[in-house]
């Protein structure tokens, strides 16, 4: 199979856990006969030193016309006082409209062997696998106007959706509940916000044509509560970008550490975008200590999602948790007895693995 991949490594760690996906996904290629070509774009504080734009035109459209687009992680100290137009953030939200990666695809499942890694009770975090359906380019991130008032004295942020940004992401989130345990929750503030109510309309509306998956609808203050108490209790999670950027932070303690969570990002038809849930963690960039998995998983997806190679996908998930296993760890983790490694080792792991 011939692809053209891009990579958009960005900031600090994303760099580092980049060039791990990279090596990972060449042995792949290697070892079914694939043709992965690479194509690298700047994005985020980087492209602002060198073009003056988090998002300049060239990233935009070697994404749009690749098959796939990887990305590392965008931000760091440096760009943190500059204006609003030229936050690095603005180049991650940028592409994710520009392609109307309106879906984002969180699992997390309670990997063996690293359940001592969270704080959580193993009895509580073990048999956690739950997918999160976030909508992505709606809600409060988007709305307008944004902005300061009467001298600075008010402020505004507004969440906004139509219903076909609702309609469409339900839809997926149905369909993800299909193809797994056949339970979906969507998570709202429907005893608050109007878009909540609609959103829960909407739900309601679309269930008759699901009628093998069971529905749930959980307040997000409810939900915060049950996926530390009860996280088995969930299979497929639908909720609006905020709610589900907070709830997928939250639970990645089940797994112990952000560097374990990956991503994907859908649209209707054509590219996908897949990352890690962690940021650039500025802490620990250029340092050689971050945990690659994430990004490793991600590319995983990738091959699952975008180029419907499961068995590639499957080895690549086998590698990691063999290698965790086998009791190597980065230090965002722990494994008693384990042995810690950086992330150059955990790659070279779980590439001779594959
Ligand atoms: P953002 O605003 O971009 O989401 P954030 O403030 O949420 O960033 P992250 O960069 O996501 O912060 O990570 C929070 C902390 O978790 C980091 O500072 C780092 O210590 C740790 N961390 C995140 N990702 C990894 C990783 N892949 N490996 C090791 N540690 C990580
Ligand atoms: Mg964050």
């Amino acid at each position: 199979m011939k692809k053209r991949i891009v990579l958009l490594p960005g900031d600090g760690i994303g760099k580092e856990v980049m060039h791990s996906a990279k090596e990972v996904l060449t042995a792949i290629a290697e070892e079914y006969n694939h043709t992965f070509s690479f194509e690298t774009h700047e994005i985020g504080g980087a492209a602002i030193d060198q073009y003056g734009t988090p998002l300049p035109e060239t990233t935009v459209d070697a994404c749009k016309q690749a098959d796939a687009v990887l990305l590392g992680a965008v931000g760091g100290p440096k760009w943190d006082n500059n204006p609003s137009h030229l936050r690095p953030e603005r180049g991650l939200l940028g592409i994710r409209k520009a392609l109307d990666l309106y879906a984002n695809l969180r699992p997390i499942k309670g990997f063996k062997n690293l359940l001592h890694a969270s704080p959580l009770k193993e009895e509580i975090v073990s048999g956690s696998d739950l997918l999160i359906v976030r909508e992505l380019t709606g809600g409060i991130y988007f709305g307008t106007p944004s902005e300061r008032r009467d001298n600075g004295e008010s402020v505004v942020d507004t969440l906004a959706y139509t219903r076909r940004e609702i309609e469409r992401i339900v839809d997926k989130a149905f369909q993800a509940a299909q193809g797994r345990r056949g339970k979906l929750t969507s998570v709202d503030k429907a005893n608050v916000l109007e878009s909540s109510k609609m959103w829960r309309e909407i739900v309601e509306e679309k269930k008759a044509q699901y009628p093998e998956v069971s529905v749930e609808h959980v307040l997000v203050d409810a939900a915060a509560m049950k996926l530390i108490t009860n996280p088995a209790s969930f299979d497929v999670v639908v909720t609006e970008n905020m709610f589900g950027d907070i709830l997928s932070d939250e639970a990645s303690v089940l797994t112990g550490s952000l560097g374990m969570l990956p991503s994907a990002s859908l649209n209707e038809s054509g590219v996908g975008l897949y990352e890690p849930v962690h940021g650039s963690a500025p802490d620990i960039a250029g340092k050689g200590l971050a945990n690659p998995v994430a990004m490793i998983l991600s590319a995983a997806l990738m091959l699952r999602y975008s180029f419907e190679l499961e068995d590639e996908a499957k080895i690549i998930e086998d590698a990691v948790q063999s290698v965790l296993d086998a009791g190597y760890h980065t230090a965002d983790l722990q494994i008693p007895n384990g042995r810690k490694v950086g992330t150059e080792e955990m790659t070279k792991l779980i590439v001779d693995y594959i």
